[in-house]
């Protein structure tokens, strides 16, 4: 058993029994005594004034991971083309690396795509691991699996990140399972702890109530995957130097376990927040569909997308396409204009990467006044014509 009770010391006071959430303690003949309902988590030594109460699970040892070393970053390309993901979490590799004093890899698998080392080389990396074969050429699960997993264990990084992406969603479980180790999933933000260098892995938890960091320290390399357009991409200031790793592949035909027969590309919707430079934003506070006209004029004036928040999506007031937020698109433009927003934690964890956010809100404490540059105080109905309309008289169309 792991919790033990010295019974010479329990003064039969009860603490434990009532602090205990499983029903693992319980009182008998004034002395407390533990029931097959426990499960180790130990309050019930913190709460013992008289110390009575102890565990005998030994603290797990932190083996010794110096031989794994590096950050490495799986470079995903559809078609011989670098998803944007891609050079985001290069940009953020080549921050972690330098705290590190690491160097930065990219792992690049394909048929044909030689080519794609020169693009990965200008945005940071300093090796590129290159596996090529014809079972390569299209993203299948476990071909992939398997020979990222083989070349991870031969060359044993430190920090292994992957784009949360369709594919990187299915990808990086299938490798964190061959291999053992630990993954944290749609991380928000990466950094490295500066007493141990271990890697601080913040995500959304609780159905996005709270922001959770993980560390992973019984497993090397860490592995995360970060959602596309959290990170901002890296510059293009390569060294043209970077060293090739080329790997033998051995793949066969029963390694598929799928066929792929043929590949249907969904429809566009036309939107693109990703990319936009200036978003218009309404929450539930634009009160009906047509209420949004003054904020899709605001937009027009700026050259801007029009976003909402998942409410706006649930009511039909915009499309999903436009939702911004923890299950809805991640942004990061120059300008964000949040109109009739609480600025609830999941629409944040779309938006927080904008340049500048301005705020209009009648309600002066709510959060989304806590990460705006600017806030509005006011009737959004009142305050966003007026803003298109001195905009379009200052002539200050199109940013
Ligand atoms: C698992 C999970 C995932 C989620 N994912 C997302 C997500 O991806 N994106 C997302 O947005 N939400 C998401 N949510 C929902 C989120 O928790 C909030 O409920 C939502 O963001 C609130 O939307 P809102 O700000 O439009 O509405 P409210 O919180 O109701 O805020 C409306 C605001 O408008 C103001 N207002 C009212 N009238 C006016 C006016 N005339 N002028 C100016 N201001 C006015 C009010 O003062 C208030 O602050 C998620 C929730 C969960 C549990």
């Amino acid at each position: 058993m792991a919790i033990v009770i010295d019974k010479e010391l329990c003064n039969g006071c009860g603490r434990c029994v009532k602090v205990c959430p499983y029903g693992g303690v319980e009182l008998r003949d004034g002395k407390a005594v533990i029931t097959d309902r426990c499960t180790a988590c130990g309050t019930c030594i913190e709460v013992c004034n008289v110390h009575a109460i102890s565990s005998d699970i030994k603290e797990k040892e932190i083996p010794d991971f110096s031989e794994y070393q590096g950050v490495w970053v799986f470079a995903e390309q559809r078609e011989g083309v670098i998803s944007r993901v891609t050079f985001e979490l290069l940009g953020l590799g080549q921050r972690l690396a330098q705290e590190l004093n690491q160097d930065l890899s990219a792992v690049l698998l394909g048929d044909e795509v030689k080519h794609l080392v020169k693009e990965l080389d200008e945005f940071g990396a300093h090796n590129i691991y290159l596996a090529q074969h014809k079972l390569l050429a299209q993203y299948q699960t476990n071909p992939y699996a398997k020979v990222i997993s083989g070349i991870v264990s031969e060359h044993k990084p430190c920090i292994f990140l992957i784009g949360a992406s369709t594919i990187g969603r299915d990808l990086a479980p299938r490798i964190s399972m061959r291999l053992n180790l630990g993954l944290t999933a749609d991380c928000t933000e990466l950094t490295i702890d500066p007493e141990d260098g271990s890697l601080l892995q913040t995500r959304p938890a609780f159905g996005g109530d709270v922001m959770a960091t993980i560390k992973t320290p019984y497993s090397r390399p860490q592995m995360a995957t970060v959602r596309p357009g959290v990170m901002e991409a890296t510059k293009r200031d390569g060294t043209g130097q970077c060293r090739i790793i080329e790997k033998k592949v051995r793949l066969l035909d029963k390694d598929r376990l799928t066929e792929i027969l043929g590949v249907v590309r969904e429809e566009k919707s036309g939107v693109n927040l990703a990319d936009a430079k200036v978003i218009v934003a309404g929450g539930r506070g634009v009160g009906s569909k047509e209420g949004f006209q003054c904020i899709v004029s605001l937009a027009e004036a700026l050259g801007g997308e029009v976003a909402g928040t998942r409410i706006v999506i649930e009511e039909g007031w915009l499309p999903a396409a436009r939702q911004v937020g923890q299950t809805g698109q991640t942004v990061r433009p120059e300008l964000y204009i949040a109109c009739g927003i609480s600025g609830a934690i999941q629409h944040r964890a779309g938006m927080l990467g904008s340049r500048y956010v301005i705020a209009v809100n009648t309600d002066e404490r709510a959060p989304i006044f806590e990460v705006a540059d600017w806030g509005i105080v006011g009737n959004l109905h009142e305050v966003v014509p007026s803003l298109t309309s001195t905009l379009k008289e200052k002539g200050w169309i199109g940013i």
